[in-house]
C-alpha cells in the first residue's frame, strides 16, 4: 500500500505571507510565487555560483485555491471549483529538513525594498519602513525569527516581523545575539555557528560582488540546529567524516570493495542530512538578472551588515 502524496503545512516560516506548503517528508516546501520568481530560478542555471546559495528549485505545481480551514489536504479534482483559477507555486528544497529543531532567521536585503514594477504608493509604504529600521543604515532588517527554548519551555519562541523593527543600527546585535545566544543550546557553540555563519556569509558577499543581479527584498535565511544532542551527534558525525578529505585516507578507500563503498555511501547519506548550520539566499519575487550593470550595491550593502555582525559575536 502507497500513501497517497500529502501536502501539509510548513511550520518552520520565520517570516513573510501565510500558505507555505511542504511535501509529506519535508525535504520540499511549495510556495505560492509569483512569475518573476520563477523566472529568475529558471534563469539561475546560468548562474551556478549564486545558485549554489539558492534552495534547490525543482520545479512549480498549478495548486486548486481553497479555503484554508480546509488545508493541508489536497482537493481531488472533483472538488476543485471551475471559476477560480489555478495558483502557481514554487518546488524548492526545504532548509530546515534534517534539523531536530530548526532555528531560523529571516533577514531582508536592502535600504530600497521595492523594484521597478512597485507602484508609488508601495515605495512611500516600503521607504517609510526602510527610514525607521535598520533597513536604510544598514542595508538590511531582521523580518522573523524562530529560537528553540528547550527543554524547560518545550517550546519555540517566534519574533514576528515587529521584533526587528524595534532595534536600531547599533542595538540590531542585540536582535542576532537573541537568534542565537537564547536557546538552549550552550554559548560556546553558538560562538561557533556564528563563526560558520560569518564564514558563508563571506563566500555570498565574494559571489554578489561578481554577479550581476538586482534584488529587492530578498532575504539571507539562516538556519541552526537547536537542539543540543542533535548538535552534539551532528559535529561528532562532521568530526568522524573530516579523514576522507585527506587525499591519503581516500586513496585507501578507493581500495574498499563495493559492498564497503554503498554502506558508506549509505552513512554519508544520511549524515549529509543532518547538518549544524545552513544558509542560502530566498526570495526572489523582485529580483533579476541585469547584464551589463554591475553588482547589486543595495543587498551589498546588507550582506556586509549581516557579516560584520556575525564576525562580533564569533570573536
Ligand atoms: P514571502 O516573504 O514573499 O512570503 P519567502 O520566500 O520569503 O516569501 O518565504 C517566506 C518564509 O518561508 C521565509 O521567511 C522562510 O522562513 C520560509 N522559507 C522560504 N523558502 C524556504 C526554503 N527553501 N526552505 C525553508 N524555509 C523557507
Ligand atoms: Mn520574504
Amino acid at each position: 500500500f502507497i500513501a497517497p502524496p500529502l501536502i501539509k503545512r510548513f511550520s518552520h516560516a520565520a517570516a513573510g505571507h501565510e500558505g507555505v506548503l511542504r511535501d509529506e517528508s519535508g525535504a520540499l516546501i511549495i510556495k505560492p510565487c509569483l512569475p518573476k520568481e520563477v523566472a529568475f530560478y529558471q534563469a539561475s542555471a546560468a548562474h551556478p555560483a549564486f545558485a549554489r546559495w539558492m534552495p534547490t528549485f525543482m520545479g512549480t505545481l498549478q495548486l486548486t485555491p481553497q479555503d484554508p480551514s480546509t488545508a493541508p489536504a489536497l482537493p481531488s479534482a472533483s472538488d476543485a471549483a471551475p471559476k477560480k483559477p489555478l495558483e502557481t507555486s514554487i518546488v524548492l528544497s526545504n532548509l530546515t529538513f534534517g534539523f531536530t529543531k530548526p532555528c531560523v532567521m529571516d533577514v531582508k536585503l536592502g535600504a530600497q525594498l521595492w523594484d521597478d514594477d512597485a507602484p508609488l504608493d508601495k515605495r512611500a509604504r516600503l521607504d517609510a519602513v526602510s527610514d525607521v529600521t535598520t533597513s536604510r543604515p544598514l542595508g538590511m532588517r531582521i523580518a522573523g525569527m524562530k529560537v528553540w527554548k528547550g527543554a524547560t519551555k518545550s517550546d519555540y519562541q517566534i519574533y514576528d516581523k515587529n521584533y526587528g523593527r524595534t532595534f536600531s543600527a547599533d542595538s540590531v546585535i542585540d536582535g542576532f545575539k537573541e537568534f542565537l545566544f537564547s536557546g538552549d543550546i550552550d554559548d560556546a557553540h553558538a560562538k561557533m555557528i556564528a563563526g560558520r555563519f560569518a564564514a558563508k556569509v563571506e563566500e555570498v558577499l565574494a559571489v554578489l560582488e561578481n554577479q550581476e543581479s538586482r534584488m529587492f527584498s530578498a532575504s539571507l535565511l539562516f538556519v541552526y540546529e537547536g537542539d543540543p544532542d542533535a548538535l552534539e551527534h551532528t559535529l561528532l558525525i562532521e568530526k568522524e567524516r573530516k579523514p576522507a578529505k585527506d587525499p591519503l585516507a581516500e586513496g585507501e578507500q578507493e581500495e574498499d570493495d563495493d559492498d564497503e563503498d554503498e554502506d558508506e555511501d549509505d552513512e554519508q547519506a544520511a549524515a549529509k542530512a543532518k547538518k549544524a548550520e545552513d544558509l542560502k539566499l530566498i526570495d526572489f519575487a523582485h529580483a533579476d538578472w541585469t547584464p551589463g550593470q554591475g553588482p547589486d550595491l543595495n543587498s551589498i550593502h546588507g550582506v556586509k551588515s549581516v557579516l560584520s555582525l556575525f564576525k562580533q559575536l564569533a570573536a
